[in-house]
Order: C-alpha cells, then sequence, then structure tokens
C-alpha cells in the first residue's frame, strides 16, 4: 500500500436533498471539489436518484466519483444500523427495487411519528417536516428536526434528537428496515462494497459492537468508518484497531447533510491513521 494512496483525500459518505442533506447532488460535488476532495461518493439513505447528476458534475469539474447509497437495517431486534454501499451500479435493477420498498414504509412512519409529536404538544410536524422534503419517497426524521428546531421547540437538530426523535423519546417510533444480510446482499449483488458507517453512533455497548461487526463479516461485509464526523482521535485509534482486528477495510466520510449542520465539511476529514488498507484501494 503506498503512503500517496493512504492519505488520499477521499470522503465517501455525504447526504444531498435526495434524502436529508441541505444541497443538491451538484451543489455537494462542486462543494467537495472547492475544499480538495480528491474521491467522494455521495451516499443517499436508502435512494439512489441523485447519483446520476453528482457523477455528471464531477466529470465536468474533474473529481472521482464512486457511486454509493447508505442503508437503513435494523439489526438484533431494536437496533438501527446504517450501511454503506460504495461502488454500487446505480441502475442494478435488484437494488432499485429492494430500496424502493424499504423507502415504501417511511410515509406511513412520517404520520405515525406526527401524531406522536401531537401528543406532546408539537403540532403539524407532519406537513411542517414536509416543507424541508425535497424528495417526497424519502422523510426522514432529519425533516422533522427542522421543522421543531424552526417552531423553536429545540435550539438546533442534535437538541431534537436528545428530547424528542431520538430512540424511546416522545416522537420516536420503531421501524423495521432491512436486515444486515439483506443489506450487505443488495449491495454486493449490485457489484458493490459495504461498511458499517459511523460505529460510534449506535447506543449499544462495545461487546455488542463487536458481535455485530462480527456478523458483519460473516455475511461478506468488508469495511468499517474508521473516520467519520466529529469523532475525537481517541475514537479514530479504536476504530482502526478493530479494523485490524476483524480485518476490514477502512473508510472514511464526513457524513456531510449541509453547511451549519454538520461537525465536519466535506474533506475536511484527517488522514487515515497508518497500517489500514483503504477501502479506495477496491473502488479506483
Ligand atoms: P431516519 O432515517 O428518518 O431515521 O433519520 C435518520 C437521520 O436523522 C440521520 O441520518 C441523521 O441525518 C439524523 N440524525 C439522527 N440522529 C441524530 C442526532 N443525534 N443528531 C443529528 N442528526 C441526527
Ligand atoms: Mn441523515
Ligand atoms: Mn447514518
Ligand atoms: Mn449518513
Amino acid at each position: 500500500m503506498s503512503t500517496v494512496n493512504l492519505k488520499l483525500n477521499a470522503d465517501l459518505h455525504c447526504h444531498s436533498t435526495v434524502s436529508d442533506g441541505l444541497l443538491t447532488p451538484a451543489e455537494v460535488v462542486r462543494r467537495a471539489h472547492a475544499n480538495g476532495t480528491e474521491l467522494l461518493a455521495l451516499t443517499d439513505h436508502d435512494e439512489l436518484s441523485g447519483l446520476a447528476e453528482a457523477r455528471a458534475t464531477a466529470d465536468e469539474v474533474g473529481l472521482r466519483f464512486v457511486d454509493g447509497v447508505e442503508i437503513s437495517v435494523t439489526w438484533d431486534n431494536d437496533t438501527t444500523l446504517h450501511v454503506v454501499g460504495l461502488g454500487i451500479d446505480p441502475a442494478h435493477a435488484g437494488l432499485c427495487e429492494s430500496l424502493a420498498h424499504l423507502r415504501s414504509g417511511r410515509d406511513r412512519r412520517a404520520l405515525q411519528m406526527s401524531d406522536e409529536l401531537d401528543k406532546v404538544g408539537i403540532h403539524g410536524a407532519y406537513q411542517g417536516a414536509l416543507r424541508f422534503v425535497s424528495n417526497p419517497s424519502l422523510v426522514s426524521r432529519a425533516h422533522f428536526a427542522r421543522y421543531i428546531v424552526e417552531i423553536g421547540r429545540a435550539k438546533d437538530v442534535k437538541s431534537v434528537f436528545d428530547y424528542w426523535l431520538g430512540k424511546d423519546k416522545p416522537g420516536y417510533v420503531r421501524h423495521v428496515w432491512a436486515s444486515l444480510e439483506q443489506a450487505v446482499a443488495w449491495i454486493r449483488d449490485a457489484g458493490g462494497v459495504s461498511a458499517i458507517a459511523h460505529p460510534l453512533r449506535y447506543k449499544i455497548s462495545r461487546k455488542e459492537l463487536r458481535r455485530m461487526f462480527g456478523e458483519f463479516r460473516d455475511l461478506g461485509g468488508e469495511a468499517i468508518e474508521v473516520l467519520s464526523g466529529g469523532q475525537c482521535d481517541a475514537d479514530t485509534r479504536e476504530f482502526a484497531r478493530l479494523a485490524r482486528e476483524f480485518g476490514f477495510l477502512a473508510s472514511r466520510g464526513s457524513d456531510f447533510h449541509g453547511p451549519g449542520e454538520s461537525r465536519i465539511d466535506l474533506g475536511k476529514l484527517p488522514a487515515l491513521p497508518e497500517g489500514l488498507t483503504p477501502v479506495w484501494t477496491k473502488l479506483v
């Protein structure tokens, strides 16, 4: 592995308006390029419809681009995980159908969330959230969060999750997403590599996290995000160690959603620690 390769400014996790990002796919690509990104993947939640515009813009500005997706998964009964697929074929019929089915539950869930929020005095949340939605088949909790901030019931999006929308909070509605097995198989069948997104974000013990990594690897999962937006150096070192132990490739992604809403901007992550094999060895 050459050092140059390890130091590549890759950003392999971010969002556009086709899911819950604030910028269009073209704007995401232009911003990533302006920030010095050398390899970019757009990874909208359960949705591929931004990839053509992103790739066309990337070709225009001369930025290497990887087709990506971030799949919502329910693991071990009630833990929501996110699995990023990198280098997938955006025209793969099986993947397109599976994701369309996965998205189809979101609207009903959004209506249920709105009912729950209504009970605690947050009224009109469904209609309110819709004003922030660009893709009607992709209503996310992030859209609800923007509405709740707008009406002054929380000071920022993060607080909305702490008080209203996070797991076991009043507006939380349990939802069953894809299984880990399905997500890995869909990504593999569409020619991609799967990576566990932001492994720090899950509210499970380190023991459970290791069990999940083991299952993921046994299913054919190949990578984890060793670097994700907003984590500290000690966390990065821990995930570097785990990547080596489990034999995972290392991914790097800001999880950028928009200016002012993300702790790390596109292409502004630190370098991967030494001694890892970057996931982009399989992508470029
Ligand atoms: P959903 O897929 O509809 O459940 O929404 C999940 C999205 O909500 C994530 O992708 C983030 O954009 C956002 N989100 C979840 N938890 C938090 C948090 N603690 N702070 C900020 N945004 C969050
Ligand atoms: Mn999101
Ligand atoms: Mn995520
Ligand atoms: Mn994400």
